[in-house]
C-alpha cells in the first residue's frame, strides 16, 4: 500500500482556509480531513466531532501528558491539537490526509515527521482580509483585530510553505489547491511500484 500524503493548509483567520478545504473535500476522493481537539468553544452550525473535537482546558492537557498530539498550539488565545491518532489511522488505510492548522503547528509536523506538501492560504491584500473577518462576523470586533494583528506575524512564516493559493476568487483558489494535491499524487516515487509490477512480466 502506497504512503498517503499529507497536505498541510495554513494562513491567516480569515483567510478562506475552512471554506476551501470544505470544497476540496467535496471534489477529491481518497482525501479525509484531520479532525482537531480544541478548547474553542463551537461557532453556530459546527458539529462536534466533525468540524472539531471540543474538549476541555482539562482534558486538552491530559491528552498532552499522554502524548496524544501530533502537534498542538495556543491560537488565538485557544489551544489546538493534531491527534496522533489521525495520522495513524491515515497512514494505516494509505488515503491522505488534511491538515487545517496554524503555522505554529506546521512547524512542529515539518520537523517532527519531514515530511508533508505546505500550503500558505491568503486573499491578495489585507483589506480583503479584513472584509472577510467582518463579513463572516463570528468575532467581535475586538477578536477580529486581534487576528488581524496576528496575521502579519503568520505571513512571516510564508517561506516556509511549498505553495501559496491566493484566495480572491474562490472557484480559482479551489482550482489551485486541487492542482497541488493532484500533482502530488502523481510524483513518481508514489505510483513507481504500482507500473513496474504492472509491467514486470514483460
Ligand atoms: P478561515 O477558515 O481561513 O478562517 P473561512 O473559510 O472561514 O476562513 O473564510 C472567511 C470568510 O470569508 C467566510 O465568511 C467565507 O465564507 C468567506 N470567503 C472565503 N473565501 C472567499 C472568497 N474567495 N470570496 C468571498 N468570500 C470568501
Ligand atoms: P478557528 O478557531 O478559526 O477554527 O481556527 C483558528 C486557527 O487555529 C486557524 O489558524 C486554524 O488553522 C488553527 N488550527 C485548527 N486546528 C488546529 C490544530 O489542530 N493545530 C494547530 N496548531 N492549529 C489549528
Amino acid at each position: 500500500m502506497r504512503e498517503g500524503n499529507i497536505f498541510i493548509v495554513s494562513g491567516p483567520s480569515g483567510g478562506g482556509k475552512t471554506t476551501l478545504v470544505e470544497r476540496v473535500l467535496q471534489d477529491l476522493n481518497d482525501l479525509r480531513f484531520s479532525v482537531s481537539c480544541t478548547t474553542r468553544k463551537p461557532r453556530a452550525g459546527e458539529v462536534n466531532g466533525k468540524d472539531y473535537i471540543f474538549v476541555t482546558e482539562n482534558e486538552f492537557k491530559k491528552m498532552i501528558d499522554e502524548d496524544k498530539f501530533a502537534e498542538y498550539a495556543n491560537v488565538h488565545g485557544h489551544m489546538y491539537g493534531t491527534p496522533l491518532a489521525e495520522l495513524e489511522s491515515a497512514a494505516k488505510s494509505g488515503v491522505d490526509l488534511l491538515l487545517d492548522i496554524d503555522v505554529q503547528g506546521a512547524r512542529q509536523i515539518r520537523q517532527r515527521f519531514s515530511r508533508g506538501v505546505y500550503c500558505f492560504v491568503l486573499p491578495s491584500s489585507f483589506e480583503l482580509l479584513r472584509a472577510r473577518l467582518l463579513e463572516r462576523g463570528s468575532e467581535n470586533r475586538g477578536e477580529i483585530e486581534k487576528r488581524l494583528s496576528e496575521a502579519g506575524k503568520e505571513i512571516e512564516d510564508i517561506d516556509n510553505y511549498d505553495y501559496i493559493i491566493i484566495n480572491d476568487e474562490l472557484d480559482r483558489a479551489l482550482e489551485s489547491l486541487v492542482s497541488v494535491i493532484i500533482s502530488a499524487r502523481c510524483r513518481k516515487e508514489k505510483s513507481i511500484g504500482i507500473i513496474k509490477k504492472g509491467y514486470s512480466s514483460k
